[in-house]
């Protein structure tokens, strides 16, 4: 997709972003130069291998760190406006759900945090959201991993954000559960949709969630291609099993792995 397709001031607008991290005398080149564009409402995925600065554009959207050149803009705002009004809604790889919280009490932390009102009933339709109804009041310790990052989820939802930042959330989890909670994620995503983007390394789960996957290249993170996923919505599980679905995954494989392992992104 070509910016000339996306309205301006909709949608996520990342134009020439560099990012050098310095420590001392070391540097490191994270980002260099990219351009990403979306429009509102749409699901971004970034997909490419460890280190390519996936998640250093997601902190930069999400004005958790800045740019060392170029603009990140949402919906025609930059970053630090739409965290101050806390439009954001964020779920890491690690749930980082506070220990000595129960279920309910980590759901509302970004509302106290904010200083707005929790409404007992939205905290009781997200739990049902994310199926965990009867564990309100359990603590984290008492959860499996997968019911743990749903409580993330659910954590990211209560702002009723529309914009959604998604760092690798079900990265940690076994394959099951991941493909389980990739469908709720599809599910609460479609009955509530904001514009999002997600980190993965996971080419099935960019395909079946996306509009737009972003391939990246590490060393200086870069965007190598962007291919826009043209699968109807409502997306099923069936549709996995689709030509067109493979068609998709052969293809963002070949960019990040090259053909039969030569000439892709990954090089180690
Ligand atoms: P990814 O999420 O794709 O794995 P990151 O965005 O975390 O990649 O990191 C990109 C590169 O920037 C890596 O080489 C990483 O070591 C480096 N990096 C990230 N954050 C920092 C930081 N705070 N200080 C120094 N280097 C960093
Ligand atoms: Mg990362």
């Amino acid at each position: 997709m070509s910016s000339e397709d996306v309205p301006a001031g909709t949608g996520i607008h990342i134009s020439g972003l560099s990012k050098t991290f310095r420590s001392g005398r070391r540097s490191v080149q994270a980002l260099d130069a990219v351009d990403l564009h979306t429009k509102e409402g749409a699901f971004l995925s970034l997909l490419g291998p460890s280190g390519c600065g996936k998640s250093t554009i997601l902190r930069i959207l999400a004005g958790l760190d800045t740019p060392s050149a170029g603009t990140a803009t949402i919906n025609g705002e930059t970053p630090e406006e739409l965290r101050r009004r806390h439009e954001f809604g964020i779920a890491f790889q690690d749930s980082a759900l506070l220990p000595w919280r129960s279920v309910e009490a980590n759901i509302k932390l970004p509302l106290q945090v904010a200083g707005l009102p929790a409404d007992p009933k939205l905290i009781a339709d997200l739990i049902a959201l994310v199926g965990l109804e009867g564990f309100e009041k359990a603590k984290p310790a008492q959860l499996s991993g997968g019911m743990r990052q749903r409580v993330s989820i659910a954590r990211a939802l209560v702002v009723k954000p529309k914009i959604l930042l998604l760092d690798e959330p079900f990265g940690a989890l076994d394959d099951m559960t991941r493909q389980r909670l990739n469908l709720e994620l599809l599910r609460i995503w479609t009955e509530k949709p904001a514009t999002t983007l997600m980190v993965t390394h996971g080419i099935a789960e960019a395909v079946f969630l996306s509009d737009v996957v972003a391939v990246m290249s590490p060393r200086p993170g870069r965007v190598v291609e962007v291919v826009e996923i043209d699968l109807p919505r409502p997306r099923t599980p069936e549709m996995m099993r689709t030509p067109e679905f493979h068609k998709l995954h052969d293809y963002l494989s070949e960019l990040l792995f090259g053909r039969s392992g030569h000439g892709g992104v990954v090089t180690e």
